[in-house]
């Protein structure tokens, strides 16, 4: 059964200091947690390791994640970061298509498809982000667009590799706004998106992928969201940075 899922996505932020504490801080909450609730820290590269460490071995409640990685295997790729080099240091989950990478590094579905194959072939799970701007919103054509980007990205993958993924919808317009999607909006998109893996795979598949909702996520609008029928949690970026806070949006899980 698909998991119940708090991410942290602290994009370019902390020194390595401040990300022991913030690590070392949520771990203490890790006793509030049980079987279905996962917490998924998406780190700065250079602190991988070292949060995996303090996260330990065996760890049933937290994981780190990579916030990105590189299509090709390996190769003349300077400053790049290969699948392979994270499977090697044990880390499980990789971001995918943050809308962040799409706009500013020009990462198109077509290229996402690439890194979601290596991140698989190298057994690392990623966590596909999709999301629409506000003027598709505003036209009311977000359901289209969504789904093109999981038909381009993410339907050439077998039953099986589709178990393997998580799926963050993160709506562009509310991410780091501080304008959070309402309740109805995020369940009619992530009912939208099951019924799509029903549609293209299964009720088996569709049941277990996990869908996140992403975009303005605070210690006081977690629960209500979370609460949503179709909503499996969140990806979170700003308030990931402050323990109390995203110890605040766990508990919501
Ligand atoms: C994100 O970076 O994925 C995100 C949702 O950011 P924020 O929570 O700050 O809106």
């Amino acid at each position: 059964m698909r998991k119940f899922i708090a991410a942290a996505n602290w994009k370019m932020n902390c020194t390595k200091e401040q990300a022991k504490t913030l690590v070392e801080d949520l771990l203490a909450i890790s006793h509030t947690l049980d079987k279905r609730h996962l917490v998924v820290l998406a780190v700065p590269y250079p602190y991988l390791i070292m949060v995996k460490d303090l996260v330990g071995q065996n760890n049933d409640y937290f994981t780190v994640a990579a916030q990105n990685v590189h299509h090709k295997d390996h190769g003349a790729y300077t400053g790049e970061i290969s699948a392979a080099m994270l499977a090697s240091i044990g880390v499980e989950y990789v971001v995918i298509g943050h809308s962040e990478r799409r706009e500013q590094f020009g990462e198109s579905n077509e290229l996402l498809a690439q890194k979601i194959n290596i991140a698989l072939e190298y057994g690392l799970k990623p966590i596909f982000c999709c999301g629409e701007p506000l003027e598709v919103r505003e036209a009311g054509s977000q359901n289209e667009y969504v789904k093109k980007q999981l038909q381009e990205s993410l339907f050439h993958l077998s039953t099986e590799q589709m178990k393997n993924v998580v799926i963050a919808y993160e709506p562009i317009w509310a991410i780091g706004t501080g304008k959070t999607a309402s309740i109805e909006q995020a369940q009619d998109m992530h009912f939208h998106l099951r019924a799509m893996l029903i549609k293209q795979y299964d009720e088996n598949v569709a049941n277990s992928v996990s869908i996140l909702y992403g975009g303005s996520v605070k210690a006081d609008n977690a629960e209500a969201l979370f609460n949503c029928p179709s909503v499996d949690g969140g990806l979170v970026g700003g308030a990931s940075l402050i323990a109390a806070d995203f110890e605040k949006i766990i508990e919501g899980l």
